[in-house]
């Protein structure tokens, strides 16, 4: 799209709006301190792709700290966080800067955190983890930064890892890998797919501390398209390396429009992957998830599947049916798509749960009603007709006179 506006015209950039004020204060800290500094990284591709950023990195040469400090002043932001790597993270109005030193890392053995040590622009961009994640700009002369190719795989739509053992030193990319693969509709490269064999074949997976392997999940329920990501990661053998059940992607299709409907949340996503996927205790602990959790899902679904038939009866008044499912958590009931009815579940999501008597208990009491545990079964008898479709909203006091009448609740 830059180059359609006009705006990328070979390697240099113009910059506008607010992202050029910050080029220009970056410009004169820099100056004042005698360091050099840059945007590197997402903001840089979403630049040329003409995506908005508010998460941005910049890198410089020295004096961080000082740094961080004058830019957050500049900007009247705040430090928010400073990072084990020295870096610091600074909240200036709806955006998010990362600064930190220019480093190459290396890492001693697979899946730990790297060690860390001063180094050039192109070390710091070589450890990065895909080249289009590799590039830097220059806010004086605009220009970008580019030496390993990223520019040319963003137009040609490539997803290409910067040497073939990185997904070895880390595998956390391979989850960010689906994330930018499925996101901006890229194709991974022979020496992707390479990686992802390697990575596989070594094992590493599997020596992901469950924060982190959570925090991937979680950075993939933050998408657009989470599912898209889930079943890249399930194409390229990725789930089944770490998990032993391998629901077909119709499950997972029929799961995850589920949970839309339920808007489930994070926490709750996570909890479906893991009942999705984890096959025992020990699986689900690779989410953060807890032995006692497990069981207590194991408990819950067993009594599902033994109501799975009479869920289907049509004698079954759905009041009954509602008040039985409402009990069990969203994500389980996602979860269990499987064998409970869809197109019943999906009725309950997008509308039955969602149903209400319509009156509260301080109603019933201005109605002359005497407060206590019966109120409660008046309510959910109201509740009860309205699902069943026996009144509509704006009945219910009609009904219930009707109701008291003949002695309501029984
Ligand atoms: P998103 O658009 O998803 O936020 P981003 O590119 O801004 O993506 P961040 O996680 O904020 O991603 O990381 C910023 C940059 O740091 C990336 O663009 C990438 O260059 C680098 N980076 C982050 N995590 C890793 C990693 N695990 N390995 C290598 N480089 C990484």
């Amino acid at each position: 799209p830059l180059l359609q506006e006009g705006l990328f015209k070979k390697e240099t950039v113009k910059l506008k709006g607010e992202l050029k004020t910050f080029a220009q204060i970056l410009c004169e800290i820099s100056s004042e301190l005698g360091v050099s500094a840059y945007f590197v990284g997402g903001v840089v591709r979403d630049l040329i792709l003409n995506r908005p950023c508010f998460d941005i990195d910049v890198v410089i040469t020295r004096k961080v700290q000082k740094f961080a400090e004058k830019f957050a002043r500049a900007l009247q932001g705040e430090i928010i966080k400073k990072s084990l790597f020295g870096t610091f993270k600074i909240k200036a109005g709806a955006y998010i800067f990362d600064i930190a030193q220019m480093r190459w890392e290396y890492y001693e053995a697979p899946a730990r955190l790297p060690r860390i040590a001063p180094g050039p622009l192109r070390l710091d961009l070589f450890r990065r983890d895909f080249t289009v994640n590799a590039l830097a700009l220059c806010p004086v002369t605009g220009q970008i930064v580019d030496f390993y190719g990223g520019v040319a795989d963003i137009f040609s739509q490539k997803l290409r890892v910067l040497h073939v053992l990185s997904f070895i030193d880390d595998p956390t990319r391979i989850f960010r890998a689906a994330r930018y693969a499925t996101r901006f509709n890229l194709e991974l490269t022979k020496t992707t797919l390479r990686a992802i064999d390697l990575a596989l074949k070594f094992e590493t997976l599997n020596l992901l501390t469950p924060a982190r392997l959570r925090n991937e999940f979680l950075r993939i329920f933050e998408e657009k398209e989470p599912l898209k990501a889930i079943l890249f990661l399930k194409k390229h053998r990725i789930l089944k390396k770490l998990f032993s059940l391998d629901p077909d992607e119709t499950l997972f299709k029929k799961a995850f429009h589920l949970a839309e409907v339920a808007g489930l949340g994070e926490r709750a996503e996570i909890e479906l992957v893991a009942l999705l996927l984890a096959g025992s205790p020990e699986e689900f602990a690779k989410l953060e998830l807890s032995t006692k959790k497990f069981e207590s899902y194991q408990r819950q679904r067993k009594s599902l599947e033994e109501k799975a038939s009479w869920l289907l009866d049509p004698a079954i008044p759905v009041s009954e049916k509602v008040f039985f499912l409402e009990k069990f958590p969203k994500e389980l009931l996602c979860a269990s798509v499987s064998f409970l009815d869809e197109d019943f579940l999906l009725r309950c999501f997008k509308h039955y749960f969602k149903v209400s008597p319509g009156l509260s208990g301080k109603d019933l009491k201005r109605l002359g009603l005497n407060s206590g545990p019966i109120l409660g079964k008046i309510l959910k008898k109201i509740r009860a007709a309205k699902l069943d479709g026996q009144i509509k909203d704006g009945e219910e006091i009609t009904f219930l006179e009707k109701e008291l009448k003949n002695g309501f609740p029984s």
